[in-house]
């Protein structure tokens, strides 16, 4: 099953109906569905672009941070989005920092699909860090951060030339803004 414009808006709606009362981790505190759509518009800006991808990239923290499940995203959007969220979400039952080390490690195995959300999650982070960044966090956490993202980010390459370079882009933002920061 392809994605049409009206899957799309479908997975739009149902991303914020499931994010409902999450916010971001930034002083701003935004919704969190904002990240998703962010993620969703910069796939969706390469000019590979695919409706699929795109539907994939908002229903990509569903099943890793709320009560959707794989099983309802296969029944609303198809075994292919489904394979595709299955791919960028964490296995929750793992420590913090197990799951962090399975990202960097698993990154050069994935599809070039799942490659290319990841490019665009983690820049969405980035830019996120650098334009809000969670008050409680010391400068050291947020180098740390950006560290992290970078050897996901590494595994991922070799995909999407245009992704990459808004990647670096962001990651070079959020140094440049630890750096400004007391
Ligand atoms: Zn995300």
């Amino acid at each position: 099953m392809s994605a049409s414009l009206a899957t799309v808006m479908d997975a739009c709606r149902y991303a914020a109906e499931r994010h409902v009362g999450q916010t971001r981790k930034g002083v701003a505190a935004e919704p969190y569905v904002n990240h998703v759509i962010d993620v969703a518009a910069r796939v969706a800006r390469s000019p590979d672009a695919d409706p699929t991808l795109v539907t994939a990239a908002l229903l990509h923290d569903v099943v890793e941070d709320t009560d959707g499940t794989a099983e309802e995203i296969i029944a609303r959007f198809g075994p292919e989005v489904a394979a595709l969220v299955g791919e960028v979400t964490d296995d929750k039952s793992l420590p913090k920092a197990e799951r962090k080390r399975r990202q960097v490690e698993g990154a050069p195995a994935k599809s070039a699909g799942a490659k290319r959300l990841k490019l665009a999650d983690k820049a969405s982070n980035l830019t996120a860090l650098a334009d809000s960044p969670p008050a409680e966090w010391p400068a050291e956490r947020m180098a740390a951060y950006v560290d992290w993202a970078e050897a996901v980010a590494a595994g991922c390459r070799g995909v999407d030339p245009a992704l990459e370079a808004e990647f670096d882009r962001a990651a070079a933002r959020a140094r440049q803004s630890l750096e400004a920061s007391p």
